[in-house]
């Protein structure tokens, strides 16, 4: 699906596009998740409508979705076959093409603050498990104390192959500079493997934003992985001549090829977006400049 935005009335174009992901089932209720997300995006507009950085507003969004434990991210994680709880996060500045990621990270409250601090504060782009644990609580991050008490594992049935349910959250944003940016952050997939790293903390993979385009991506994150599904979008823009519709849709096309399942939010530097998924529904929503505003579970 596609949304194509038109500039009329503001005078500057920025868009922002939200998922909290590829793994709802039919029959639940989401009423929930999707008032909390249209409140956000109303709050991330206003951030972009004021000239916010791109960064910056999805750097708080994804800060917020791992708040609301709505989603597998965040408090909404749900712990690995050990029974601790282990994150993933990543955000990327397209401007500069600086990224921080963390993974398998433990006891710090957001994730995504602690990609953030590795792209801000360190040379590197990515710290996993304990370095990743001890970096965030040098740079004074909020820690989660009590795991049992804090964690409220979002629940979703496993599917019918038995396969590992997925829900990550996500955010691109296009800000009135033109300058784009994007960042992932989940509990991964239910009852993972100790030491499992999905796609969502993986620059390329499950996330990307550059001059041209910034993708969050959420699904069964070894396929995503495989298929470098968020940088293989901009490269089927740049080389291939795509549109981000037809980009994103034939990195899913690849996806589903080889079996695996899940979604994409995708914005493009002059604020087209598309989120395609090849699953039952994927949570997402989005706001423009010049009106348009949606929030979605199905359809
Ligand atoms: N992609 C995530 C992972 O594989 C899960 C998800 O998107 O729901 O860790």
């Amino acid at each position: 699906m596609v949304a194509t935005f038109t500039k009329k009335g503001s005078s500057k174009i920025w868009a922002l596009a939200l998922h909290g992901g590829a793994g709802p089932m039919k029959g639940e209720n989401y009423d929930r998740s999707e008032a909390h997300m249209a409140e956000l995006l109303r709050e991330g507009g206003r951030m972009l409508e004021k000239g916010c950085a791109a960064v910056d507003v999805v750097c708080e969004m994804v800060k917020e979705l791992e708040a609301c434990g709505l989603h597998v991210a965040g408090k909404g994680s749900a712990p690995n076959r050990d029974g601790d709880y282990e994150l993933d996060a990543a955000v990327m500045d397209g401007e500069t093409r600086q990224a921080g990621a963390v993974a398998a990270l433990q006891g710090i409250r957001h994730p995504i603050l602690a990609a953030r601090a590795v792209m801000e504060h360190s040379p590197h782009v990515m710290l996993v498990g304990r370095g990743a644990h001890d970096f965030a609580r040098e740079h004074k991050l909020k820690r989660v104390k009590s795991p049992e008490n804090y964690y409220q594992p979002a629940t979703r049935k496993q599917n019918k192959t038995g396969e590992l349910a997925h829900g990550t959250v996500g955010a691109v944003a296009l800000d009135a500079d033109g300058l784009l940016g994007a960042a992932t952050s989940t509990g991964g997939a239910l009852n993972k493997q100790p030491g499992r790293v999905g796609d969502s903390p993986l620059v390329g993979a499950g996330l990307w934003a550059d001059e041209r385009v910034a993708v969050s991506c959420t699904g069964i994150g070894e396929y995503f992985i495989r298929t470098s599904a968020a940088v293989d979008v901009s490269a089927r823009m740049k080389y291939a001549r795509r549109s981000v519709d037809e980009a994103a849709q034939d990195t899913l096309d690849n996806i589903s090829f080889l079996g695996g399942e899940g979604g994409m939010i995708a914005l493009d530097c002059l604020g087209r977006l598309t989120t395609p998924f090849n699953t039952a529904g994927m949570k997402r929503g989005w706001i423009h400049a010049n009106g348009d505003f949606k929030v979605a579970t199905f359809g």
